[in-house]
């Protein structure tokens, strides 16, 4: 095996915008994320909610109940 070929890989500490941090490997040292598994709408559910709303919308779209 050559040597200086593999990147150097860290424990690299993620900083997500939530205020969330977590360690995994990389071969950065530091990482900042906008979304991670703690909020994350996959992970929270919210996205669950926000299709149900959207559904909600669509018919009340249909049947003319959103009507200003
Ligand atoms: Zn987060």
């Amino acid at each position: 095996m050559k040597e200086g070929i593999q990147p150097k890989y860290y424990q690299a500490k993620v900083t997500c915008h939530c205020g969330n941090t977590f360690v995994t490997g990389s071969t950065k040292e530091n990482i900042t994320v906008e979304i991670c598994s703690k909020c994350h709408p996959f992970y929270t559910g919210k996205e669950k909610a926000a299709s149900a709303r959207g559904r909600i919308e669509q018919f009340n779209r249909k049947y003319g109940m959103n009507a200003k």
